[in-house]
């Protein structure tokens, strides 16, 4: 029986469009501006340094600050995980979203799907390529109010890739339950793949353009994963 259900975020409970179309855009927008209004922020300097040893290690190059700004605006378009990048991503949206003028969005069929499954006694988590800070304020000022207290775990890629299966034996490892009560839901096959050969059982949404998988199981929202859940 299903004891613990760990999700994707992007094009899971949320549009992959979120991500593309609000996210990136307001970070490109407002990081000149945070750049200029928290000059002296220690975790901003250590950034842009991470940026310039980042270039000079691959193209040999050193750039100076503002080099380094427009380094990062461009790893924004290309969306390169960048540790640097992910940690000011963070801190830009932080500012969004405590000025509400960012909301997460969750598709309407998640939240009481998640409800019913906590109040059913599961334990819930999140593993998303998105950094465990921009999940916590993704859910914490979501469309749908703060969702935070739903979830016992935030893992994003410090415990490994989302398509490698070693990724999915640390998540086990500390959630500390056997791998077949636990139940994967993402929208990327390779992910689920991953997640099935660490013994978990998984189960993939199929919303706006995602292409259905043929070796998993399929659902196109959270109501009908709730009815499959219930079968594992
Ligand atoms: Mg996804």
């Amino acid at each position: 029986m299903i004891q613990y259900i760990l999700t994707d975020i992007e094009g899971t409970t949320t549009s992959v469009n979120f991500v593309y179309e609000v996210l990136f855009p307001y970070f490109s927008t407002h990081f000149k501006d945070f750049v200029a209004r928290h000059a002296e922020l220690e975790a901003l300097k250590a950034q842009i340094r991470a940026t310039q040893e980042t270039v000079q290690t691959e193209q040999n190059r050193a750039i100076n600050e503002n080099e380094a700004i427009e380094q990062l605006l461009a790893w924004t378009l290309e969306d390169r995980k960048h540790p640097a990048l992910k940690i000011l991503q963070g801190l830009v949206w932080q500012e969004g979203y405590q000025a509400g003028s960012l909301k997460g969005h969750i598709y309407t069929d998640v939240p009481p799907v998640l409800a019913q499954w906590k109040e059913a006694g599961k334990a819930l988590g999140i593993y998303s390529s998105g950094s465990v800070q921009a999940q916590k304020l993704l859910f914490a000022s979501s469309d749908f109010g703060d969702l935070t207290p739903l979830f016992s775990h935030y893992f994003d890629t410090a415990v490994g890739n989302k398509r490698e299966v070693a990724s999915y034996q640390n998540i086990q490892q500390a959630i500390g339950l056997p791998a077949d009560q636990i139940l994967f839901l993402s929208d990327i096959e390779q992910e689920l793949d991953a997640a099935r050969s660490a013994g978990f059982q998984t189960l993939q949404l199929v919303r706006d353009k995602t292409v259905p998988s043929q070796k998993h199981a399929t659902a196109p929202n959270f109501a009908v994963c709730a009815e499959i859940a219930q079968s594992l």
